[in-house]
C-alpha cells in the first residue's frame, strides 16, 4: 500500500486522459491474433469467405485521406510476377535507405517481426478484407495489435532478409493469397485505382479481377 500513497497526484490527470483517448480506438490486444497470425505472412482471414466464395472489395468511393501510396515518391524496380521473376509475390519500390513506409489503408497490425527472406516485415489487416505486407525494413515502427490510419509510418526502408538493395517489397493479399498490387495502385502515378475488385475463392486459391 505504501507505494500507492506515494503515487504523485499530478500523474493522475494525464493517465486518465490517456485512458479516455485510448478507449475510443479500435486497437486489438496482441493476444486477439492467434500465434499463427502473429507469426506468418500467409494465413487465412477467419470468416472472410464464410458465407460465399465471392467477395467484392469496393474502392470506388474511398476518400483521399483513406488511402496512401506505401512509399511516396518511389519508382518500381521490380514488378509483381514479372517476366524475369515469375515467382515474385509483390512489387519492389525504391526511394532511399531509411525512408518512411506508410500504411496503405487503415487497419490493425497483425504481424511485426523478422521473417526469413522477408527480413523485418509488417503485415496489416484491413477492414475491407485485404492485407498489405511491407518487407525488408531496416526497422519496423509498428507493433502487433496497433491500430493505424492510412499514411501512418509503419517502418523504414532497408535490405533485411533476402534483398540486394534498400527497397520496399510491397504485397497485397486476400485470405493469405497474394495478387498484383497494380490492380489497386497505379504504380507510375502512385495513386489508388478507384473501382471494385472481385475476389473468387477456389480451393485455397483466390483469383482477383477488376470489375470496372
Ligand atoms: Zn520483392
Amino acid at each position: 500500500m505504501t507505494h500507492l500513497r506515494r503515487f504523485p497526484s499530478a500523474l493522475l490527470l494525464p493517465l486518465l486522459l490517456l485512458f479516455l483517448c485510448s478507449a475510443g480506438t479500435p486497437e486489438k490486444s496482441p493476444s486477439s491474433f492467434s500465434r499463427m497470425e502473429r507469426s506468418h505472412v500467409r494465413v487465412r482471414t477467419p470468416g472472410l469467405f464464410a458465407g460465399s466464395n465471392r467477395l467484392v472489395v469496393d474502392l470506388s468511393r474511398l476518400p483521399a485521406e483513406e488511402w496512401c501510396f506505401p512509399l511516396p515518391g518511389a519508382k518500381v524496380i521490380s514488378p509483381y510476377a514479372c517476366r524475369k521473376r515469375r515467382s515474385h509475390t509483390g512489387t519492389d519500390l525504391k526511394t532511399a535507405p531509411n525512408d518512411t513506409i506508410r500504411a496503405a489503408f487503415s487497419g490493425v497490425v497483425r504481424m511485426s517481426k523478422p521473417y526469413g527472406a522477408y527480413g523485418n516485415v509488417v503485415v496489416l489487416r484491413h477492414s475491407n478484407g485485404l492485407e498489405t505486407v511491407y518487407s525488408h525494413n531496416s526497422r519496423n515502427l509498428a507493433s502487433v495489435g496497433q491500430a493505424v490510419e492510412a499514411g501512418t509510418p509503419i517502418g523504414l526502408t532497408g535490405r533485411t532478409g533476402r534483398a540486394t538493395t534498400e527497397h520496399l517489397h510491397f504485397e497485397i493479399r486476400i485470405d493469405g493469397e497474394h495478387f498484383n498490387p497494380a490492380l489497386l495502385f497505379d504504380m507510375t502515378a502512385r495513386t489508388l485505382r478507384p473501382g471494385r475488385l472481385e475476389c473468387t475463392k477456389k480451393g485455397r486459391r483466390v483469383s482477383v479481377h477488376r470489375l470496372d
